[in-house]
């Protein structure tokens, strides 16, 4: 964001909010304040708070693999299968293992496309 149009009207904001703050220390808190909701450090987040609420082995993953015999619970393609998390990560679901089934690209894109 450094030197970005957006970083300029944040600073020119800043510094009416803030008068007497030199430019160095506004750019220091613009920089705290876009790192702290990164998506990588909000996704690393939720992970965590998901892993909390519940967390699956690589046994338990391949258990619910066999059990839908290696197909999307969706569709039931074979092709290109992930693992889904039923409730989203990002609408505070769990990593648990009852929270996990398999779906194929198509059906995990389109679920996304529906939520
Ligand atoms: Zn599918």
């Amino acid at each position: 964001m450094s030197d970005s149009p957006e970083r300029e009207e944040v600073l020119r904001k800043l510094r009416v909010l803030l008068p007497g703050f030199p430019d160095i220390r506004l750019g220091i808190a613009i920089d705290l304040i876009v790192s702290a909701f990164s998506p990588a450090r909000i996704r690393k987040q939720r992970l965590r708070a998901a892993q909390e609420k519940g967390r699956h082995t690589p046994a338990e993953w391949r258990a619910i693999l066999r059990k839908h015999g290696g197909k999307c619970a969706y569709c039931g393609s074979n092709q290109d299968i992930h693992k889904d998390h039923i409730i989203p990560i990002s609408r505070g679901g769990s990593d648990g293992a009852d929270n996990i089934q398999p779906l194929c690209v198509h059906c995990n894109c389109s679920k996304w496309a529906n939520l």
